[in-house]
């Protein structure tokens, strides 16, 4: 067969399977097809066959037991004589299973046990469900297929956030609504909301489940405002199963968008179904938020993910070597590195990956030599960082004092000096906001640590002992 043939042949028949699509979409809806039909791309057009594409072996083996005979059926409306449809998982590139966006040729080459078992992170089957209107456009972003929950490491700071997404992935009906995670960046939000979505996709792909970033969210808003399309904006979002935003606090000082965001939000709420939203803050703190919005977003399960611990890190370590089947990394090493980038999950993997890197490179064993070599400018700007802990202990031990003075009640002059020198020294050293501050010192009020860093500030312009005891301070805490 000439070259052109076989072209023009697959083309009829992709002119053919958009029929068979559209028909398909009618009889099962959206949800379904968007799950399992939409993925399916024709390939080969075989004399009395044709094969389609599915993005992996789970898929296609619940689309042969459902789907096949009635794509057979309808196709052969359009192809009288047709035998049989064939489903195929594509064989090339298996080494890329796991889409390798940042970390190079760390992640590559990477395959493990686990990653090979889950659906395959292939762009049409991570595309999240609910299309728009014409079909073109997807209302979701794609998930990452190494954040699932088989790779969520958990410990202390992560325990009750990662009990709560497991509980909304794996229940069909609604606990707590919605379920709000917070914490700082790269310790792991996103990551469970993917894990959510993934899991609810192998155990429920009937059910749909739409991932976004609030920035998205928003870009989509203004575009249906912009072509005046709205409604079916709306729609799309009010006929999901399971809504999760990520990061809402970009929504913050964006009127409409937050007018938006809490009717689809109560919308949704009001349906029952399942909101999970995550943000760098709790609900309470998020400045330029309305406040009948914060209020809301906190009536379901809020969970926070602390800074890790070491143990955690260690663990997070082992299971990435796990992942990679770097078994070479010493112990000693992901010790090293577990004590010393504390900053967060996302910097800890980082400098995993560029240590393992190096070694492939330059065809060496990893040893704590190469590893502090490599990470020079990642571990000095980590020990830089102060934390409030560091920032209450010093204090307490300068001052004489226990480290339960610093969060007790207690309003003595001798506690309520050192403690505001605290939280001024944790306002200048940490980049925490003030109501983070003050919840480190024993839940108390943002308008506390404002008063405290104020009279701080001023008495150390006019009472040289605490402006001495301040600048010794700081230069221990940074030293
Ligand atoms: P966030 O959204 O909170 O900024 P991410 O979810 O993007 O953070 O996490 C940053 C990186 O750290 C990701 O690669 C993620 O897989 C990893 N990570 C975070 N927490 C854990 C954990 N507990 N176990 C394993 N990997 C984690
Ligand atoms: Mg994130």
């Amino acid at each position: 067969m000439m070259g052109d043939d076989k072209g023009t042949a697959i083309e009829h028949a992709e002119q053919q399977w958009s029929r068979v699509r559209t028909r398909l979409q009618s009889e099962y809806g959206d949800a379904t097809f968007n799950s399992w039909l939409k993925p399916l791309r024709v390939v080969e057009q075989k004399d009395n066959a044709v094969v389609l594409s599915v993005p992996t072996r789970f898929m296609r083996d619940w689309v042969k037991s459902h789907y096949v005979d009635r794509i057979r059926d309808l196709w052969s409306r359009e192809v009288p004589g047709l035998q049989g449809v064939e489903l195929t998982i594509p064989t090339t590139k298996k080494a890329s299973t796991s889409p390798n966006t940042s970390e190079g040729p760390v992640k590559a080459s990477a395959r493990s046990a686990a990653t090979a078992r889950r659906p395959a992170p292939s762009r049409q089957s991570a595309v999240a469900s609910g299309n728009h209107r014409d079909g073109s456009e997807e209302i979701g972003a794609p998930l990452d297929g190494r954040y699932t929950f088989d790779n969520f490491v958990v410990g202390n700071s992560n325990e009750l956030a990662h009990a709560a997404a497991r509980r909304v992935a794996e229940s069909t009906s609604v606990q707590f609504n919605p379920l709000f995670l917070y914490g700082g960046v790269g310790l792991g939000k996103t990551h469970l909301m993917h894990a959510i979505a993934w899991h609810i996709r192998e155990q429920h792909p009937g059910r749909s489940v739409v991932y976004l970033s609030a920035e998205k969210f928003m870009y989509q808003f203004v575009r249906a405002l912009r072509y005046k399309d709205t409604m079916s904006f709306k729609q799309q979002f009010r006929s999901v199963d399971v809504l999760m935003i990520d990061d809402v606090q970009f929504i913050s000082g964006k009127e409409s968008t937050q007018e938006e965001f809490f009717h689809t939000f109560n919308a949704l709420v009001d349906f029952n179904r399942q909101v999970v939203i995550s943000a760098d803050r709790s609900p309470s703190d998020l400045e330029g938020i309305e406040e009948r919005i914060r209020s809301r977003l906190g009536w379901g399960m809020v969970a926070d993910l602390q800074p890790t611990d070491y143990e955690l890190r260690l663990g997070i370590l082992q299971s990435k070597c796990e992942i990679l089947e770097r078994t070479s990394v010493p112990e000693r090493v992901l010790e090293f590195l577990a004590h010393r980038i504390t900053s967060n999950v996302r910097e800890l993997e980082g400098g995993l990956n560029r240590v393992v890197a190096y070694s492939t490179l330059v065809g060496r064993p990893v040893t704590l030599e190469m590893a502090q070599d490599v990470l020079q400018d990642l571990l000095r700007a980590n020990d830089r960082r102060v934390t409030i802990e560091d920032i209450q202990r010093r204090v307490a031990d300068y001052f004489n004092l226990r480290l339960s003075d610093m969060l007790a009640k207690r309003r003595a002059q001798s506690v309520v000096r050192p403690r505001q020198v605290a939280m001024y020294l944790a306002k200048q050293l940490t980049s925490r906001s003030l109501p983070e501050i003050g919840r480190k010192f024993g839940g108390r009020d943002h308008t506390t640590v404002m008063h405290a860093v104020r009279r701080i500030e001023e008495l150390r312009q006019t009472d040289s002992n605490i402006a001495d005891d301040v600048d010794l301070l700081k230069r221990m805490l940074e030293g």
